[in-house]
């Protein structure tokens, strides 16, 4: 059994619905399908599920949201009355919506209703079996998927059935609506393909595959065919837009592949993310990259020495919210790196630091980016680390960070932020 994933641009119209369905009608294989709201149909457009947030948010700031919901509903009933389902049906239900956001529900309600109405109207027209994921997909308070939730899902999907189900939300153990993370449709499509122990997880998307770079920095970036699991959760982690990173955890034990393809292009092959490649031929897979870190940097005599002081000064980060991504201790110093955009509190954390811990220096950079080069023959290749911090120097840019061995198959280099472009550039050409 081959269970697939559509994304939103997928089913931004009709046009594209109707590639959906011939590509389900294309293998007897693909029963278990499960959609995202409607994306955009171009640039400028707005994806459903940020409208549904819109509504929620000017309802409870006690404002009209009719606006709103009208383009919502003007987007529904013309997919609806195009593709022939029964629209008074639909037409009751987003009045049932609207009465609901009105009253006050989530903003997980509102936003989960782009995809529960996607996958009615599909299951509808082509005529296959609804499965919402009310009380069946369990999200726990962190957002992560409660166990549970595959003994419940594997039940419903035993005995082959047809089913389109919506993505992105499930509810809590009380029964509460919630939804997974933005992207979140591709962690339940993980969990049905571990619950029926697809032989296959296909994502359809509006590319060909993940690049081995970002094709809006780097011009016309190789295509991966082949990476691992850890490769392309470490490319995700440092800015790769590859895949929902928490969508790989379901699949990574059952060793399920999942097959990134493009709904505009059925016929390109696309990447597979498997257990183990040959990492022989092409030791590294790909580039990725960040802009908005600061460090922070604080020194004070044998610091190494006295894991207290560090400690200590990773909980006063945490008290502001901030987890540091990457760090690197010296013998007398620490340098920790976290999202700028975190650092709201900048200088009362360093009054405290300052006040409590009384270093003999500290002091932060708030502009810096981070390159990941990704690869699982990193680790037994020879001059790959000199190769890429070569292509840096040569391009007269000076490394502000380097960080190996934290994962073997990640080397992160740090750089000032007006040196992203230019060194992902180099470093791409120096590895692919
Ligand atoms: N519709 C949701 C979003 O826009 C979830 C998804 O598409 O996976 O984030």
């Amino acid at each position: 059994m081959i269970v697939c994933k559509f994304g939103g641009s997928s089913l931004a119209d009709t046009a594209q619905i109707k590639k959906l369905e011939a590509i389900l009608a294309s293998s007897a294989e693909r029963k278990i399908t499960i959609v995202s709201a409607p994306g955009k149909r171009h640039k400028e457009d707005i994806k459903i599920t940020d409208m549904l947030y819109t509504c929620h948010a000017e309802a409870s700031a006690g404002k009209s949201f009719s606006e709103s919901f009208n383009t919502i509903r003007t987007r529904y009933m013309e997919i609806g009355q195009e593709l022939g389902v029964n629209t008074s049906k639909l037409e009751a239900e987003l009045d049932e919506i609207e009465k609901n956001i009105q009253q006050g529900n989530s903003a997980d309600y509102a936003a989960s209703r782009g995809e529960y109405l996607c996958a009615k109207i599909l299951a509808e027209y082509l005529g296959r079996d609804f499965l919402d994921t009310e009380g069946l997909v369990i999200i726990a308070e962190d957002g992560s998927v409660d166990p549970v939730t595959y003994d419940l899902m594997a039940e419903k999907l035993s005995g082959n059935p047809n089913y389109i189900i919506p993505g992105f939300y499930g509810s809590t153990k009380e029964g509460d609506i919630k939804t997974f993370t933005r992207g979140g449709s591709d962690i339940t499509g993980a969990i049905a393909a571990r619950a029926c122990n697809a032989e296959l997880y296909e994502n359809w998307t509006d590319v060909s595959g993940i690049l081995m770079a970002d094709p809006g920095i780097v011009h016309h970036p190789k295509p991966i065919t082949e990476i691992t699991y850890e490769e392309a959760r470490e490319l995700a982690s440092i800015g790769a837009a590859v895949f929902h990173e928490e969508a790989i955890a379901p699949i990574r034990d059952a060793a399920i592949p999942i097959n990134i393809r493009n709904t505009n292009r059925p016929d390109d092959p696309g990447t597979r993310i498997v257990s183990h490649r040959d990492d022989q031929s092409q030791p590294i897979i790909g580039v990725s990259g960040k802009k908005g870190y600061t460090r922070l940097f604080v020194k004070k005599l044998f610091l190494q020495k006295s894991p207290d002081f560090i400690l200590k000064i990773k909980m006063i980060l945490k008290v502001h919210g901030i987890i540091p991504e990457f760090s690197s201790v010296g013998f007398d110093s620490i340098s920790l790196f976290f999202d700028s955009d975190l650092a709201i509190n900048k200088e009362e954390i360093l009054t405290r630091i300052l006040t409590d811990l009384e270093p003999d220096e500290i002091s932060t950079d708030a502009r810096l980016a981070m390159i990941g080069i990704v690869g699982e023959g990193l680790y037994d290749s020879k001059g790959i680390i000199a190769k890429v911090t070569s292509a840096v120097s040569d391009s007269g840019i000076a490394a502000r960070y380097l960080n190996y061995g934290g994962s073997l198959i990640t080397c992160v280099i740090g750089v000032d932020e007006d040196d992203y472009k230019t060194a992902l550039e180099a470093i791409y050409s120096a590895i692919a």
